[in-house]
């Protein structure tokens, strides 16, 4: 990279474009089926409606290949399976990439998109080996950059990042203190009690919301690089732009093209776009992952410990509540409390039985994402731990316990919590985990947790309906017939 930008001498930069792919978990955690969801007609639902307009023309453009990204678990098994040349597309591209650069272009997203700050500590590790072992899975080479769920960071969560293997990742620059003159870095953050360090790279912010939210017409695109970039792009250094991967093509309609036309107009660019095309501003490309191999961090700063990238009131949005949503938002710390109050006690029936066979409780629960990927089935998954010496009884309890806490994982998605009303289809997600999670636990032990969460559900209530959530709860429990 150093160097290859001939005649651009200081006037260039190196430009990085990286996109957050995600969606949460639609399914039905009963039927394993996406519910219609009227809102995104024409299609049956927004994953259908968003990989038309936004996955699929993006990967068949050959995007995936150019830029960096994080692609959500959820999302990609989706697409595996219901658009599977699309998904094909992207994994080709990334290997191909990694096949020619000998690094990532890929970051590692946790599994289930949880707000890892507030996270117990073994789900933060959960989470992260998850992420890990699914994008190792998916691509069949390691990466060692992860994305943070709304960029929310504290000092613990990157201590687990580096114990890990991570070495870098994003944040906004209201997320940091202290010189952050060498653009988007990469930085040097110390993370404490000899806890080693990690590498930030700090995004754009003002460059990205301006492409993401007011993006200009593909037509006008050279006007925009000249205008937005050209004030940026000096000394050879890195600009990052990191917005949702849905800005292309989903949130703005010329949100491909636009793209297109910015890989297209890199010096060396090699997508589809016509070579006569050039920009008025000299800018290379490149990803994160091949920036830190040529670029170690050079300068040191602070990380400003819970916060997050969409919300200016620290964690609040998914804690507590905060006016980044219209109307009363308090129903959030309810739910919250009430899922966490659950999680306690699925794990404590989980960690009964598995201490009572002489198990590690976690080591086996971090190491079961590869029943979830499909590469053993369960029966060989314990005996390829060293459980084989357990009854058929035991070992029927013990999975189903397991599945049990695969969907009290997938209660915490942040979108539960991300919008403004109890009563949309994304809380109702995280409280329909929770009822699977109650009954595989009770087909595996006889233990019924119902009584206790639909107690604490009876705290949040919707600002729209005037419902509680035990009352969700209940219509869900009904249709569920357990
Ligand atoms: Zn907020």
């Amino acid at each position: 990279m150093n160097g290859g930008m001939a005649g651009s001498g200081a006037a260039g930069c190196v430009l990085c474009i990286h996109g957050h792919f995600y969606q949460p978990p639609r399914m039905d955690p009963f039927t394993g089926r996406i519910p219609d969801e009227p809102e995104a007609a024409p299609y049956a639902n927004w994953n259908e409606r968003i990989t038309a307009e936004c996955y699929t023309p993006n990967a068949e453009a050959g995007h995936f290949g150019h830029i960096s990204f994080n692609l959500g678990g959820t999302l990609a098994a989706w697409l595996d399976r219901e658009a599977h040349a699309t998904y094909a597309r992207i994994v080709a591209d990334a290997r191909a990439y990694y096949a020619a650069h000998g690094v990532s272009n890929g970051l590692v997203q946790p599994v289930h998109h949880t707000i890892l700050p507030l996270a117990r500590r073994r789900d933060k590790i959960c989470q992260v080996r998850w992420g890990i072992a699914s994008f190792r899975h998916r691509f069949g080479h390691d990466t060692r950059g992860l994305w943070l769920p709304e960029m929310a960071v504290d000092l613990d969560t990157l201590q687990i990042l580096v114990q890990e293997g991570i070495r870098f990742t994003i944040l906004s620059p209201e997320q940091v203190q202290g010189d952050l003159s060498a653009g988007a870095g990469p930085y040097r953050v110390r993370l404490p009690n000899g806890g080693g360090e990690i590498a930030v790279f700090v995004r754009d912010r003002d460059l990205s919301n301006n492409l993401a939210f007011n993006m200009p017409d593909s037509a006008y695109v050279d006007e925009w690089l000249r205008d937005w970039l050209g004030r940026r792009c000096t000394g050879g250094r890195l600009v990052l732009i990191a917005t949702d991967g849905e800005t292309f093509g989903h949130h703005r309609r010329q949100g491909v093209a636009v793209l297109g036309r910015i890989l297209a107009a890199a010096a060396g660019g090699s997508t589809s776009q016509p070579p006569e095309y050039r920009p008025a501003v000299p800018y290379l490309l490149t990803t994160l992952g091949q920036y830190l191999d040529q670029h170690p961090p050079q300068t040191e700063v602070e990380i400003i410990e819970n916060t997050a990238w969409s919300c200016a009131h620290r964690l609040d949005r998914w804690a507590v509540g905060c006016p980044c949503t219209p109307g009363d938002s308090r129903w959030k710390g309810g739910l919250r409390r009430a899922l966490d109050n659950l999680a306690c006690d699925l794990d404590a029936v989980y960690v009964n039985e598995t201490r009572a066979l002489g198990l590690d409780p976690w080591r086996l629960r971090d190491d079961a994402i590869a029943i979830v990927l499909g590469q053993v089935d369960g029966m060989a998954y314990l005996s390829g731990n060293g459980v084989g010496h357990l009854t058929q009884e035991q070992a029927r309890r013990l999975l189903l316990l397991l599945e049990a806490q695969l969907y009290r994982q997938r209660m915490y998605a942040s979108c539960a919590f991300f919008f403004e009303d109890l009563e949309r289809l994304e809380p109702r997600y995280a409280i329909g985990n929770a009822v699977r999670a109650i009954a595989l636990t009770r087909y595996a032990t006889g233990d019924d947790l119902c009584h206790g969460f639909r107690r604490d559900l009876r705290v949040p209530v919707s600002g729209r309906s005037g419902r509680n959530a035990a009352e969700i709860f209940d219509t869900i429990l009904a249709r569920a017939e357990i």
